[in-house]
């Protein structure tokens, strides 16, 4: 697609080269500008014949010789270069009833304007037209051959991928156990619809894949299609935002009927955010065509019957986005996250992707899991085939340790510029900043449990986290409790710089929550001894999506304005404090967590509390 935007480029610079050199051509055939009264003065001394009178100019010939006295002597000099003969002229006429009566005077041939003017039209306007048309539509062949095209509306790039085998099954999926269990079920629906109906058991209908590209969603989806022996139909929803309002629609709606032919069957959706992104989101105005196109599958979701044997997986990399309508129940109410697999897992990965690759006997897999944190499962398949194309080149029998290195260095530098890729000494700070977080938490009593802290970098935005799940639903918060959330929100700054005596800019979507959360204390909740009891904002909307409202009106007075922002700063302050001496209390058990993290990558609750269980720091 780059490439073609680009062709097309090059044909409108083409045109514009073309006409250029037309016109430019144009001018260098052109007659001399003479002022007419330098041409009543020749013709008078009868220095010019074939005169034609055309609209608005006069043309004709000046015989070259003595010209002396008649013309500017700027004007013969420049005549003179042009070489001798009779020399061409243009004046622009003036109303002068005289002007025939001299013409007829001088004896110079003379007449109106014919096939003259006519040429030039045509070499100025109609030639460029014409060329403009020819490769407009031969522009517009090409896109219509690449996709249906402007003039082929039925024939759109849109396609409905249609695989009776996937020939892909579980086997072929590693690293990413949790996700592939919880669609085990799904092949068993498949499978087994009986079973269910008969119980009146509630088959999902849609699943929606959630992870980051290259993770494996599609090999996942396939493979339940694969497992359950059925028919796997797929699309893509960048592909559905077309460029004519009710061909996605249209789409979408053969791609049900075929689905529920062939049922059981597995219809994929890759990229559901680019067809389901909230409407009215991100764009100005909307898109008339992806609306229609996700109100159409809404509208079949909505419509088919569980029963019919059909299940809908989706992929996305940006669920956040998602229009709340998809993810409603009886839509894509069921949600399976795919990480970027932990050693153990891109092990299992490097595993599946060299089971027909012969390796040499220092290839070492578990040292080649070891150095790619952050790699996806695309990337670990990608890092075999790099390696394995080396030994190939170098006539080798198997893959060497040597050859997974280079492959290795060379595949680094391009996921460095995606910020997939950490540095020993960044991993370093992130298992502190991590550990500080999970610490933190473990030590206040009414902090949600950690169940999960994990370094391995899920994009730009986050290079690690820690995963905290409440106890309990909760309703309302009391302030110690809200004190005790900024405590736990600062622990991974505050761990940064008590370990390495300076802070990284790692901390920052932390420091805006905890100032997002002081500000509410102080704002809506009256929290603040100072301020009182006073609300100065109302709670936003919170929208699912947090879309952007605008900002209200102030309420408040310039002097109060000042007291919340102390106020703020007083709580961040004091929060600050508070974490600083827990770490230092426990600094035996931050170092700790922390070396296990950089050892592990991924610590569970397990794990978490066999590290601290002999210290007791277990909470009550
Ligand atoms: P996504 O759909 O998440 O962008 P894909 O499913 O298209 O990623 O993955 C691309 C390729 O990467 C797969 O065809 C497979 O070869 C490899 N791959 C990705 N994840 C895994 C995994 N967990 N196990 C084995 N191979 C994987
Ligand atoms: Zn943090």
């Amino acid at each position: 697609m780059e490439r073609k935007h680009w062709l097309s480029i090059w044909y409108f610079v083409a045109a514009f080269v073309a006409i250029t050199m037309i016109q430019y051509w144009m001018e260098a055939r052109h007659s001399e500008t003479i002022a007419y009264s330098e041409f009543k003065k020749l013709l008078v001394a009868k220095k010019v014949h074939d005169v034609s009178i055309g609209d608005g100019v006069i043309s004709g010939k000046l015989t070259a010789e003595g010209l002396e006295g008649l013309l500017p002597a700027a004007k013969l000099q420049e005549m003179k270069k042009g070489g001798g003969g009779d020399h061409p002229f243009v004046t622009v006429a003036v109303n002068d009833p005289e002007l025939v009566a001299d013409l007829e005077k001088s004896g110079a041939a003379f007449g109106g304007v014919a096939q003259n003017k006519w040429l030039s039209t045509i070499i100025s306007w109609v030639l460029p037209a014409v060329i403009f048309f020819a490769l407009w539509s031969f522009f517009a062949k090409r896109m219509g051959q690449a996709q249906g095209g402007l003039l082929a509306i039925g024939k759109s790039k849109a396609r409905v991928y249609l695989q009776k085998q996937t020939g892909v099954t579980f086997q072929d999926v590693a690293g990413i156990d949790e996700a592939r269990d919880e669609l085990m079920e799904v092949v068993d629906f498949l499978k087994n619809p009986e079973r269910y109906r008969k119980l009146g058991g509630k088959i999902p209908k849609g699943v929606l894949i959630v992870g980051a590209p290259g993770t494996g969603k599609t090999l996942l989806a396939k493979a339940v299609a694969g497992e359950a022996g059925v028919p796997f139909l797929s699309l893509s929803g960048s592909e559905f935002v077309e460029m004519f309002v009710g061909v996605g629609a249209a789409r979408v709606r053969d791609l049900f009927k075929q689905a529920e032919k062939m049922a059981p069957s597995i219809v994929f959706i890759d990229e559901l955010d680019a067809l389901g992104k909230a409407r009215g989101f991100g764009s100005m105005g909307g898109h008339d065509e992806r609306e229609q196109t996700l109100n159409q599958l809404l509208v079949e979701m909505d419509g088919f019957d569980t029963n019919s044997g059909v299940i809908i997986l989706a992929a996305t990399n940006r669920p956040e986005i998602l229009d709340p309508a998809l993810l409603r129940p009886g839509r894509f109410d069921r949600h399976v996250a795919i990480d970027r697999p932990d050693v153990k897992g891109r092990l299992a990965i490097l595993k599946v992707h060299t089971r027909d690759v012969p390796l040499a006997e220092d290839a070492n897999l578990e040292a080649v899991a070891g150095r790619t944190p952050g790699f996806a499962g695309a990337d670990l398949a990608n890092l075999v085939n790099e390696a394995t194309l080396l030994a190939a080149k170098k006539d080798r029998p198997g893959v060497t340790m040597g050859d997974f290195e280079a492959a290795l260095d060379r595949i680094v530098t391009g996921l460095e510029h995606k910020n997939r890729v950490m540095n020993p000494k960044e991993k370093e700070v992130v298992a502190y900043h991590e550990a500080g977080h999970a610490l933190v938490a473990e030590c206040r009593p009414s902090a949600d449990r950690v169940t999960k802290i994990s370094i391995i970098p899920r994009g730009i935005a986050a290079l690690g986290y820690t995963q905290q799940a409440p106890t309990e639903d909760r309703y309302l918060l009391r302030k110690t409790e809200l004190l005790e959330r900024l405590d736990v929100l600062l622990g991974g700054r505050v761990a940064e710089e008590l370990v390495f005596h300076d802070v990284s800019t790692g901390a920052q979507d932390d420091l805006q929550r905890a100032t997002d959360m002081a500000r509410h204390m102080v704002t809506q909740y009256g929290m603040s001894d100072a301020l009182g009891l006073a609300t100065y904002e109302s709670p936003r909307n919170q929208t699912l999506l947090g879309v952007q409202q605008l900002p209200e009106a102030r309420v408040y007075s310039e002097s109060t304005a000042q007291g919340i922002d102390a106020e703020i700063n007083r709580l961040l302050l004091e929060a600050k404090a508070r974490v600083a001496a827990t770490l230092n209390e426990r600094r035996p058990s931050l170092e700790a967590l922390a070396k296990l993290l950089l050892e592990k990558e991924v610590v569970d609750r397990a794990a978490l509390e066999r590290l601290f269980a002999p210290t007791a720091m277990a909470k009550s």
